[in-house]
């Protein structure tokens, strides 16, 4: 009888911790969302391309490499694609590149909506600036950036979205493309700032 009921007891907590597991991890804040532009979209905005190269690959391939990165070094990430579930965090960046019909007039730009970001938009700036060899728009340079529609799902402290050159422009795809990696770890570690991590990349 005893034996029963201390089994009942014992069963009863381990019962109580998973459901309070499952709801820790459900409610749980995130750090970092990381979201590659037009992922998984069909119709719509399904991104700029040119040729056989498309924005949509490069957008993969860069988040992907931001979220290996940082969670390398420690931090909890989560990657996202085009229309994620909502989703709560501390930073998320939206990796993007341009496409214009005014061929090799554009270049990287950022998009953020609030002020609380722009410290971070201005870091990410100059962190670019000293690599990125084309022009530069404005903050905010088209609605596309300024009225994000990822803002409204993913609700995050600061939230840039970064476009990282132009795809429509051959002289910067040539730059880009073996580069990838290395704007990828670079933006990994402007992020992972913000979290009191400082790494440091060779820009190569
Ligand atoms: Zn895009």
């Amino acid at each position: 009888m005893i034996k029963n009921k201390s089994a009942v007891v014992i069963s009863s907590i381990i019962f109580t911790l998973i459901t309070l597991a499952i709801i820790w991890h459900n409610i749980k804040p995130i750090s970092i969302v990381i979201q590659a532009g037009h992922e998984g979209r069909q119709t719509g905005n399904t991104g700029s391309s040119l040729g056989k190269i498309k924005e949509v690959d490069w957008n993969i391939y860069i988040a992907d490499e931001v979220a290996k990165t940082l969670n390398k070094w420690g931090l909890d990430v989560k990657r996202v694609g085009a229309d994620p579930k909502p989703i709560k965090c501390k930073v998320a960046v939206a990796i993007h590149f341009d496409g214009s019909s005014r061929v090799c007039k554009s270049g990287a730009s950022i998009g953020y909506p609030n002020s609380k970001s722009k410290a971070l938009a201005k870091r990410w700036e100059s962190n670019y600036r000293a690599y990125f060899p084309f022009n530069w728009q404005r903050d905010n340079f088209t609605r596309n950036l300024s009225d994000y529609y990822g803002y409204k799902v993913i609700k995050a402290d600061k939230f840039l979205v970064l476009e990282l050159g132009e795809i429509s422009c051959k002289k910067q795809i040539k730059w880009l493309k073996p580069r990838l990696k290395t704007i990828a770890h670079l933006i990994a570690a402007t992020i992972a700032k913000e979290f009191g991590y400082n790494a440091y990349i060779k820009l190569k």
